[in-house]
């Protein structure tokens, strides 16, 4: 059934415009997702989303300035890009989809007869997923969180794999190339990538509101990775984020997500991409309830350096506060 769902022709040279079906289910009409080909021939097959999760705004941003300078730069290999993956969330600001309250990113494959996630999930493995080698899905991270310019993937298995993969994300030159330890990733989309061989990162950076500065270093990053891949002609530069232009490449591990150790509002007292010391204060956290102030101290657990900070929301127990990250040996 590959290729039944696009409506155009990806194939033919040049730039082709048209949209991915998926079609309709138990609880929706069916939807048109716009998709971009840019086929300049042989080279490298590079895949690009954004909207994956519909209130990270950057990824659908600088998916569509891509649509307006690559077609003039490009100058081998084939790019499709599908801006928004997951239009009803994007519509709704929400991470996950409304219609059914899945988390897009926890159900790929998909399913072809599933509810509307699943059913995008599906379009996407089956229809897109082929047509490339190499993924990008631009994600920026949550609302809710303040987030280091960076690129991220979680371990692979294959160890080849696993270094071309690092290759690519560090290609970014964003600051942080973060290799993510992370506890929760069935059904995210690049486990089903990896599994087919094909080198997958995501690019995560801002949260909050957009930006023209977080968008800039954001594209910078991305026109970096084409660079790299050979797709367009240039010099990458390492992009200027808070005076630092270079790249760390670094882990996170599940002990270093740091939880709230109780309800209330957090006032962080660190900022991304510093450096902390084991014991360091890096917020307080103000629990409504309390008459006598109350506020509890809280310490980086580990030498390392501030990946994301919750910078909104009121935060019950056990939720996380900060994501910190130390250096990788590969
Ligand atoms: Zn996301």
């Amino acid at each position: 059934m590959t290729g039944t769902a696009l409506t155009f022709d990806a194939e033919a040279y040049g730039l082709s415009t048209g949209h991915l079906i998926v079609p309709e289910g138990v609880d929706c009409e069916a939807l048109s997702l716009p998709v971009f080909s840019l086929n300049k021939g042989d080279g490298p097959r590079l895949l690009i989303t954004g909207g994956n999760h519909g209130n990270e705004l950057e990824g659908p941003i600088v998916a569509r300035r891509l649509v307006e300078w690559l077609p003039e730069a490009q100058t081998c290999g084939r790019v499709i890009i599908a801006p928004e993956i997951n239009p009803l969330a994007v519509q709704a600001w929400t991470r996950n989809t409304p219609l059914d309250g899945k988390n897009l990113n926890r159900v790929f494959p998909g399913r072809a007869d599933g509810s509307v996630s699943e059913r995008i999930a599906d379009a996407v493995t089956r229809v897109l997923l082929p047509m490339a080698d190499i993924v990008f899905d631009l994600h920026s991270f949550a609302p809710t969180w303040n987030c280091a310019p960076s690129v991220v993937m979680h371990p692979v298995a294959d160890a080849e794999l696993m270094a071309r993969t690092v290759r690519m994300a560090e290609a970014f030159k964003l600051p942080v190339t973060l290799v993510w330890d992370y506890h929760d990733t069935a059904g995210m989309f690049d486990i089903v990538a990896q599994n087919q061989g094909k080198v997958f990162v995501c690019s995560e950076f801002g949260g909050g509101t957009v930006s023209a500065d977080a968008l800039a270093v954001y594209e910078a990053g991305v026109h970096n990775a084409l660079i790299a891949l050979g797709l367009v002609e240039g010099k990458a530069e390492h992009p200027i984020f808070r005076q630092r232009q270079s790249t760390r490449t670094l882990k996170t591990l599940s002990s270093d997500e740091l939880q709230s150790p109780a309800r209330g509002i957090f006032e962080p007292r660190c900022s991304i991409l510093d450096e902390v010391k084991q014991g360091d204060l890096v917020g307080v956290l103000h629990p409504l309830e309390s008459l006598s102030g109350g506020a509890v101290d809280i310490y980086a657990p580990t030498t390392s350096f501030i990946y994301a900070v919750r910078s909104g929301g009121y935060v019950e127990s056990d939720e996380e506060l900060i994501y910190f990250a130390r250096p990788l040996k590969l």
